[in-house]
């Protein structure tokens, strides 16, 4: 069967079209001949092949490669500005497949508040196999400067940090890196490339748990490795991702394709949320300190201005003025704000990480994080203000 001609012959140069023009665009199906306006799920896990033994469009496989899993990695490279984006069933399978495509020996430079997952992944499994790392403040250039060894091969970058909000220069990192030939990787999953596009300042690969404002609601698990350059790493993580096979499945490349065509709507709305929230808790008397890049007295607000475009973000945490018994109060006195996980969902979370990463947490036990979602403001504001009335 004759497939129709791809649909991006017919693509005007990416670079006229702005992000949130593009991520409907992409979303388009040019492998179905029905031309249905929203993609179906393909679900086969085998493809036929044709008499001269070729495959239509380069589909054989499940493993391999998926349309729904094509369409969604074109259009996050897209956004991204990548050249090639690799996709998998999870956030952390796509970080241990960075981790993965190193070698034994190497040495990765890890912020020293690493996303906890993270920090048990190396320890738990890449330390045993041979890679080694140092935590150092990624706020601090001369601090990275100093911890740079002969056989760094990586830098691990999150901004804003998760959950202190700390911010990193993620353009004067990947000057120094690229002086020594390191790598510089940024996990872009908090302010996506609606606000942030690290491989634009700088980075040779994107990461992301798609979970999150991808997906958008709350309801799928994914994540993405983006390259700025088709390069033999590259074709590395592809490697580890169509051989290691921790694929995600065609319904949840469908759910995060269809959760990017309102991205830009979403993390726009949820970015002046907590805009607004955090200009009102930061005056609350039972707030010791309000920690977001959004605020003038954020000691990196600066860098986060550069950075960043449109806004700095959906993710904040507080410190209460309480204690743990106290703080952990507040957020189950909350109506509006579920006490769960996970963030950039529609609707409003809050959690106190300390007692979510356990003993070896070094989170501060009056710190609860918040992932604001598109709620009306002036009702998540109520909110807080009847849930400090009762410490
Ligand atoms: C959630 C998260 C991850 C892990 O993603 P999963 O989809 O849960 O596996 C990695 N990095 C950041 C910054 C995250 O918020």
């Amino acid at each position: 069967m004759k497939l129709p001609i791809n649909y991006s012959v017919k693509n005007p140069e990416k670079k006229s079209l702005k992000l949130e023009t593009l991520a409907i665009k992409n979303a388009k199906d040019q492998y179905n001949k029905l031309h249905p306006v929203s993609a179906p799920i393909y679900l086969s896990s085998t493809y036929e092949r044709s008499e001269d033994g070729s495959y239509a469009e380069g589909f054989v496989y499940g493993r391999h490669d998926n349309p729904n899993r094509r369409m969604l990695e074109k259009n996050i490279a897209t956004l991204e500005n990548g050249a090639v984006c690799h996709s998998f069933g999870s956030g952390m399978a796509a970080v241990s497949a960075v981790f993965q495509s190193l070698k034994m020996g190497d040495h990765v430079l890890l912020p020293d508040d690493v996303y906890f997952n993270i920090q048990t992944l190396i320890e738990g499994v890449f330390r045993r196999w041979g890679l080694e790392h140092t935590k150092v403040n990624m706020s601090d250039l001369q601090a990275v400067s100093s911890a740079i060894q002969s056989n760094t091969a990586l830098i691990w970058i999150e901004t804003p940090s998760n959950p202190q909000l700390k911010i990193s220069d993620i353009r004067a990192l990947s000057t120094l890196a690229k002086a020594k030939n390191i790598l510089v990787a940024v996990d872009n999953t908090w302010p996506t490339p609606i606000l942030q596009t690290p491989l634009n300042l700088g980075a040779n690969i994107v990461v992301h748990s798609t979970t999150k404002y991808f997906g958008g609601h709350s309801d799928v698990l994914g994540g993405c490795v983006v390259f700025k350059e088709k390069d033999e790493h590259a074709e590395r993580i592809k490697l580890i991702q169509t051989h290691g096979g921790g694929i995600p499945a065609p319904f949840d490349c469908w759910l995060i394709a269809r959760g990017i065509q309102t991205l830009h709507l979403r993390v726009t709305k949820q970015t002046e949320n907590a805009q607004k929230l955090a200009d009102w808790l930061v005056e609350h008397p039972r707030i010791h300190r309000v920690l977001y890049p959004g605020l003038k007295y954020h000691p990196n607000h600066q860098i986060a201005a550069q950075q960043m475009h449109g806004g700095f973000g959906a993710m904040l945490s507080v410190l209460i003025d309480g204690d743990e018994t106290q703080t952990v109060k507040v957020s189950t006195q909350l109506q509006l704000f579920t006490t769960a996980t996970s963030l950039g969902g529609v609707e409003s979370l809050i959690e106190h990480r300390k007692s979510v990463e356990g003993p070896s947490s070094q989170t501060p036990a009056n710190l609860l994080r918040i992932s604001i979602g598109i709620e009306n403001i002036a009702d998540l504001i109520s909110d807080w203000e009847q849930a400090l009335m009762v410490i």
